[in-house]
């Protein structure tokens, strides 16, 4: 509303100026940042092309370029004090082009959509780790929470929304080599509207938590950041009552990355937001010291040493962790110490305790450690959704945003990088299908021809992972079927016999002598959309089983603590009967998502790391070129200019360009479709040049645009 009252008062001659200053179309500024939407690039089929101008855009602090609507984003590793409330305002009820590219446009776009259309959408942010997608995520909600109509009820959603974010952080992400502040599960949230488009409430759906992170950190890596915010910033009544010191050095589970303190992360006052956010989303303060109870109790838990007796098997007696365990979880220290040294087995009908040794005792706990921190992490998004439902039932329009892990490549990779990056195979399916969809639907539906693109298609991968019977999990879940025979090797050799062959399957049994010597022999490499990634088996079998033994679940089910009481409940069916595995429960809940994001209209997020030091300035021209092929920004491109490079609705082409032309200007009386025939012919466009669909005119090359762009500067 406010731009348009900015329209009405303007006149046609301050008009020009305005869009001339903004539009980087005029020639020269074209030369010196760049051109903002890729589609108008006439070297559109060429990478380097494309690179150079990303560069030229980076270069000039300009991180944003779309083609079409999707929107490209390179991490500028700086503030550039482009978020601001005033920028929001700039950008609120402005069409794509009629100022530079920001994350803002794309969010205003798919809201004003999604108000007239009423239907519902999602924006898929992608791209590596450490590229930006939690901070565009973020951005986005930060629009909606700002610039949306709001009410006093509706303040106090739009806090929970914005505070939910901190708070799923603090439990959620960790510092990773990649990226201090790194997204260790996937996260979709659906943003609800009212039809007068105010954000009246949230749904969250989390994905995978990488939880082995709670017992071990690869060097340079942290746990999560909640552990660190406690011990370095909980209040000194709160740290005596858990029984914890004031220094992560004392704490086993903090310590096996060497890192426990980050230069770029504040414990001490992340822990005040968190402290603050999870009031505001009322949690009561006896869930809130129930959860700060198991955070301790996990770092007790770690610190737990068990030794051998006379016989080998591992005791743990009279030991200091024990007792913390005990007063903070609510159940008898004996209890414990019974239930983390033995473990219950059944023979000939008849269940006995038969005892661990130290380093099955060390197992178990670590298994322990994980399972409790996993199901608090679930029970925290069940909480954080109750608090954002909106329980009126009246019809609701939804804007999903998935903020998930990208494709990540370690040194050394493991099954959760291989469910990360199985992952995002799935994402880029969605992507190929959603986006060769919609363009093949928009020409049929406009009734105008389609020209077909040649683009890889990664399903070849996708059901290299996922394939039932024949797939790289449903190896897996055999294997771990046969516990005490099978093992990791035995899984690889499995691979090697079903996968023998396979494009983009290798081991360094199967592979040519050249890349044999890149090939460790417990290896196996996947040929992914994004690049090679060679995974280390050890630990697969044990990652996907996620076994927690039976009667350390019946031992936490005596907990007094109201969120473990909860996690472990007595309904919960025993281990007798076979749990889903890991990497099949994360398939199905893929499955869903795929589902989820199917029903509602596809945008695009696309982020980029300029450089693999988090350095800013500094352009990387071949990490760049890397990420543009495996994004598939070359071949959505080309999907875009198949047929017509450009297109708009007749309303909005005739609105901007209506002042070229003295019969359109300023008011045209007919119809928005004959007003652009009217124009189009006053400018001269060759019937090749243009086709006129229903509601769109589809322009064939940038070219005639930029003469209409150019000739709009001199008017
Ligand atoms: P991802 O979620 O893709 O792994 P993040 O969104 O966490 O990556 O970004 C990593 C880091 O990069 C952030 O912590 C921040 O320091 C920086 N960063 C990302 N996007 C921006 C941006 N738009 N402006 C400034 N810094 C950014
Ligand atoms: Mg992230």
């Amino acid at each position: 509303m406010a731009h348009m009252a900015l329209e009405m008062s303007e006149s046609l001659e301050e008009r020009c100026n305005r869009i001339l200053r903004d539009m980087e179309g005029s020639l020269t500024a074209r030369d010196r940042v760049g051109i903002q939407d890729f589609v108008l690039l006439d070297a559109y089929t060429s990478e380097s092309a494309v690179l150079d101008n990303l560069r030229k855009r980076f270069n000039e602090n300009l991180i944003y370029t779309y083609i079409g609507t999707l929107l490209v984003s390179v991490n500028p590793y700086k503030e550039l004090g482009i978020y601001t409330k005033k920028q929001m305002d700039i950008y609120m009820g402005v069409n794509f082009f009629e100022l530079p590219p920001h994350i803002y446009a794309l969010a205003d776009n798919v809201y004003r959509t999604m108000l007239t259309e009423t239907n519902n959408h999602f924006i898929l942010i992608s791209g590596e780790s450490g590229a930006g997608k939690t901070e565009a995520s973020k951005k986005i909600l930060q629009f909606y929470a700002v610039s949306c109509p709001s009410t006093k009820l509706l303040d106090n959603v739009r806090d929970r929304l914005l505070l939910s974010n901190p708070v799923l952080e603090a439990f959620g992400n960790a510092k990773t080599l990649k990226n201090d502040n790194s997204s260790r599960f996937g996260k979709y949230m659906d943003i609800q509207f009212d039809h007068m488009g105010g954000a009246v409430g949230g749904h969250i759906l989390s994905y995978l938590l990488e939880k082995s992170r709670v017992v071990h950190q690869n060097h340079g890596e942290r746990s999560f950041h909640i552990f660190y915010q406690l011990v370095e910033g909980g209040e000194e009544d709160l740290l005596r009552w858990l029984g914890l010191e004031r220094n992560c050095q004392r704490y086993s589970y903090l310590v096996q990355g060497e890192c426990a303190k980050v230069s770029s992360v504040n414990d001490k006052s992340d822990w005040k937001t968190v402290r603050k956010a999870l009031s505001v989303i009322e949690f009561s303060e006896s869930n809130i010291e129930s959860l700060f109870a198991i955070i301790a109790s996990v770092l007790h838990l770690g610190n737990a040493m068990f030794v051998a007796d006379s016989q080998g098997y591992a005791t743990l007696n009279n030991s200091p962790e024990i007792h913390w365990l005990s007063k903070l979880l609510g159940i008898p220290a004996q209890v414990i110490q019974v239930g983390l040294t033995h473990r219950k087995i059944e023979a000939r009908s008849e269940e006995v305790l038969s005892p661990f040794t130290v380093d099955q005792a060390v197992y178990a706990k670590d298994a322990l450690a994980k399972a409790i921190y996993g199901r608090t992490f679930t029970w925290l998004v069940n909480e954080l959704n109750e608090s954002l439902a909106n329980k009126d039932s009246s019809r609701k329009t939804v804007i999903g945003l998935l903020d998930i892990y990208g494709f990540e490549v370690f040194s050394v990779n493991s099954f959760e990088q291989f469910c990360i990056n199985y992952c995002n195979e799935k994402l880029q399916q969605l992507f190929i299908q959603l986006t060769l969809k919609s363009e093949q639907e928009e020409y049929e539906m406009e009734g105008i021809e389609w020209e077909s693109v040649p683009y890889f298609n990664n399903k070849i991968i996708c059901d290299l992972v996922e394939e039932k019977f024949k797939g790289i999990i449903s190896v897996l879940d055999e294997e771990c079927l046969r516990p005490g025979e099978a093992t990791d090797m035995t899984f690889l050799e499995k691979l090697e016999e079903k996968m023998g062959g396979h494009p983009h399957f290798v081991t360094h049994k199967l592979a040519d002598q050249k890349t044999r010597k890149t090939l460790e022999r417990g290896d196996f490499r996947l040929l992914h959309y994004a690049g090679e990634v060679t995974y280390c088996v050890v630990g697969f079998l044990d990652k996907n089983n996620d076994l927690l033994y039976r009667n350390i679940k019946e031992v936490m089910r005596q907990s007094k603590n109201a969120i473990v009481k909860h996690c472990f409940p007595s309904t919960e069916p025993d281990s007798k009967k076979r749990p889903e595995t890991v990497a099949t429960q994360f398939k199905s809940s893929l499955v869903g998502l795929t589902e989820i994001l199917m029903s509602k209209e596809p945008w695009y997020v696309r982020c980029m790391k300029p450089n693999e030091g988090k350095q800013p300035g500094l352009f990387d021209d071949v990490l760049v070129r890397h990420q543009v092929k495996y994004l598939g920004l070359m071949e959505h491109l080309r999907v875009r200019r198949a047929g017509f490079a450009y297109r708009r609705r007749y309303e909005i082409f005739l609105q901007r360009y209506k002042p070229l032309c003295p019969d359109t200007w300023p008011n045209w009386k007919g119809t928005a479709a004959e007003g652009v025939e009217c124009l189009i012919k006053h400018l001269g466009y060759k019937p090749d040049e243009y086709k006129m669909g229903r509601t769109k005119i589809f322009i064939r090359h940038p070219r005639t645009l930029f003469a209409t762009e150019d000739a709009f500067e001199v008017c």
